[in-house]
């Protein structure tokens, strides 16, 4: 019997009624559910069209100024709340570099990927200097049990981690990004994804690669925001 990913209690798991009535492949779990219903999940209706924050419905001011800055927004879908046990797991994930943790929200991310409609999926790249040091690719490991294309690839090392630097630098970073791959983006559609969602700042530059490149229409999705 497997344990829990994050707690390490022994996954004992109940059969759902459509489980039983219906008997096929059973999801497999990795977190109990105590663990998982720490996390908070970002509601379909009410929210921003751009980054998808709950509100009202409408365009929010921070996705406006993106609006009037490049003449259009991203389509963004987080899909949990950057909350206090979100915060925990990336600390252990991408900080302590527990590359196990990858699989704990596998599925969550799969389920959203194959709803939406899309040519390319394509990973957030991280800094050569983080593959060193850090070993992995925190945004590919979410998301190794769909085909992505590492389609984009940082331009140079950046000397300060986007997370160590205050919202107003992070804002006027110039492009880091370019086309690794000779594929032709010219009408296609592209699913960018992120681990978090912070600004907005690194999903603009990698959307903008794209929309530069001839693509039809670029989404962003993010494990959390
Ligand atoms: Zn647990
Ligand atoms: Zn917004």
């Amino acid at each position: 019997m497997a344990n829990c990913l994050l707690c390490n209690h022994s996954l004992t798991k109940k059969l759902t009624i459509s489980e039983i009535i219906f008997p096929g492949p059973i999801r497999e779990q990795v977190v109990c559910d105590d663990c998982f219903q720490k996390f908070n999940r970002y509601s379909d209706k009410d929210a921003c069209q751009g980054c998808g924050r709950e509100n009202d419905g409408n365009l929010c001011g921070d996705c406006r100024r993106w609006q009037q800055q490049y003449g259009w927004h991203l389509s963004h879908y987080p899909i949990f709340h950057y909350n206090q046990a979100m915060r925990e797991f990336m600390q252990q994930y991408k900080f302590q570099g527990q590359y196990h943790l990858r699989a704990v929200f596998q599925q969550s991310l799969q389920k959203v990927i194959n709803q939406m409609d899309y040519d390319f999926l394509v990973p957030i790249p991280v800094t050569n200097h983080t593959m060193r040091t850090r070993g992995f690719n925190q945004v590919t490991g979410l998301i190794e049990n769909v085909q992505y294309t590492e389609l984009i690839k940082h331009r140079e090392k950046q000397k300060v981690a986007q997370s160590k630097k205050d919202r107003q630098s992070r804002l006027k970073t110039k492009q880091p990004f370019f086309l690794d791959k000779d594929i032709n983006l010219r009408g296609r559609k592209v699913l960018l994804v992120d681990d978090i969602y912070t600004t907005g700042r690194t999903l603009y530059h990698a959307a903008e690669l794209c929309y530069q490149n001839g693509c039809k229409r670029v989404q962003s999705l993010s494990l959390a925001r």
